[in-house]
């Protein structure tokens, strides 16, 4: 029987980090998939092949819409060809998988491919296509999570569908009903309205993607409605039923009138839930909560002490860059050393367009904190990088303790929000001020000056473009 260090169940963003970290630190270690790629819902069904899509689409969008005013024309009609969008995809999703076994093999992290199930706390079974037993002194659960469905629905992963579906539909819907205006929705509901489907959210809470500031919400809410979407907040939704190609949908508005929706596609987008089918996990001591997650310590420790468990099958944001950072915390925690993560420091971002990005505390969690705050905000519209590019749309709040100047939380909505929030990161982890940030150079013209000013706004308001 084979015998590791370290066996890793799971090979998402949590499980193939965790195990590249742990043969960085000397453990001899092996990784257990289920599929036959590694990668995770991050990597085959989830961030990589959604960023794929929603770049397809916009460049559609601009060739459809903006190329024009660009002083660009492009004779005759501009097609989707879904097929080949579909297609360039999964070559990118293929190539990145692929990625993954050439960094399991560099490590020397021996893979095998089957169902990992605990006989006890130190042996598994891996049942593929034969069944093998190995030995492991620490085992890191890294099962992930799959799409949430309500009790009443009927998933038939045809025309009433999850984020998996709807990343390969042969035909773009005529009217995509999304329930749930959190960030899947949102992304791939973008995703199919650019494409020229009618698409519908609803959403149960008052306001979209209802965790972010609420600010952000507002400004998202202003931008998706003028592209045209139709927007349903404060819905109950309690029935979908489907009739052929038709679906209907019929939802409590607030005040408990029915509203009935009806369209050709339904996607289903109300979260995910934690996944540890066929895990075996009794037989390890390993006790999962009544949320269905593996329960941890502050050490990810779950209560087998050599087992650990990490990323969306654990407590937290389901979020590929929180898996990683938990995949290195365990790695580092069984070798012996202390390492540290700060969740109240990992950013959160919607990948629509304009972008949505977010780290630290959002003006309501302050407020409900009873923290005395001040807020500094700058309209991405007031940059010269914006006009030049005319992604108008958005703006950059900072918000800062009223006495110490600290900042406690960033909330950007622009274009390459995502790739500008880690400035805010790298700020937050450094515990810089507002003057901090307002005083360091940023390179002109970038859309980056609009945390300068946001800073110089939150610093004693006086940003100098507005
Ligand atoms: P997963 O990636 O879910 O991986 C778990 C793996 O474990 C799977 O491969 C599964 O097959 C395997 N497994 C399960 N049980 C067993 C078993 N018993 N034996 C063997 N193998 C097993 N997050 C972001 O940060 N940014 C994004 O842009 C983003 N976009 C997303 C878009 C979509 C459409 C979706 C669905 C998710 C997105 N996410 C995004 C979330 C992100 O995908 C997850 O947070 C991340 O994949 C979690 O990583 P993980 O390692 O915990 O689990
Ligand atoms: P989510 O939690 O972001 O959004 C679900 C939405 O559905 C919420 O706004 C919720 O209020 C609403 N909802 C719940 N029940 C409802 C009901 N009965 N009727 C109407 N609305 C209802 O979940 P998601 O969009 O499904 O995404 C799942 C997970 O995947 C998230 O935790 C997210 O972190 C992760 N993800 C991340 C990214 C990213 O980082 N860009 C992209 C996609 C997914």
């Amino acid at each position: 029987m084979n015998s590791y260090d370290v066996a890793v169940i799971g090979s998402g963003p949590g499980g193939y980090v965790a195990a590249i970290r742990c043969a960085q630190l000397g453990m001899k270690t092996t990784i257990i998939e289920k599929y036959a790629t590694l990668g995770g819902t991050c990597l085959n069904v989830g961030c990589i092949p959604s960023k794929a899509l929603l770049d397809s689409s916009h460049h559609y969008e601009d060739a459809v819409k903006h190329f024009e005013e660009h002083g660009i024309d492009i004779p005759g009609d501009i097609k989707v060809n879904l097929e080949k969008m579909i297609a360039r995809k999964q070559s990118v999703v293929d190539q990145t998988v692929g990625g993954i076994d050439f960094l399991m093999n560099k490590n020397k992290i021996d893979v095998y491919r089957g169902v990992g199930s605990f006989k006890d706390a130190t042996h598994i079974t891996i049942t593929g296509e034969e069944t093998i037993d190995i030995e492991a002194k620490n085992t890191i659960i890294a099962t992930g999570s799959k799409p949430s469905n309500l009790p009443f629905i009927n998933l038939d992963k045809d025309r009433i569908i999850t984020s998996t579906e709807a990343l390969k539909l042969k035909e773009i819907p005529k009217h995509l009903i999304v329930i749930g205006g959190g960030v899947i929705g949102l992304e791939l509901g973008q995703v199919y309205r650019r494409l020229g489907s009618e698409v519908t959210v609803i959403e149960y809470m008052d306001r979209i993607i209802p965790t972010m500031d609420a600010g952000l919400s507002k400004e998202l809410n202003k931008v998706l409605k003028k592209a045209k979407f139709n927007i349903a907040v404060s819905h109950k939704v309690k029935s979908v039923e489907r009739k052929g190609d038709e679906i209907i949908v019929k939802a409590d508005n607030k005040k408990g009138e029915e509203i009935e929706f009806k369209g050709d596609y339904c996607l289903v987008s109300v979260g995910r839930k934690p996944y540890t089918d066929g895990l075996n996990a009794d037989a390890a001591g390993v006790k999962i909560t009544d949320r269905g997650q593996i329960e941890v310590n502050d050490h990810l420790q779950t209560t087998a002490k050599n087992i650990y468990a990490i990323g969306d099958v654990v407590k937290g944001a389901m979020l590929a860059h929180k898996a990683e950072e938990e995949g290195v915390f365990v790695a580092e925690t069984i070798a012996g050393q202390k390492p540290h993560i700060d969740y109240n420091l990992i950013p959160g971002v919607v990948y629509t367009w304009p972008e949505v990005a977010s780290v630290g505390k959002t003006e309501e969690q302050l407020k409900e904190a009873g923290v005395e705050y001040k807020a500094g905000s700058f309209p991405m519209r007031a940059l010269g990088r914006s006009r030049a590019s005319m992604d108008l749309d958005g703006f950059v709040k900072i918000l800062a303790d009223k006495k110490t100047d600290e900042i406690l939380g960033v909330h950007m909505i622009g274009a390459r929000a995502a790739d500008m929030i880690a400035e805010a990161v790298v700020a937050m982890e450094f515990r810089a001020s507002a003057e901090d940030v307002s005083r360091m150079s940023h390179a002109h013209p970038t859309f980056t000056e609009a945390i300068k000013e946001a800073a110089l706004a939150a610093t004693d308001d006086r940003s100098l473009h507005m």
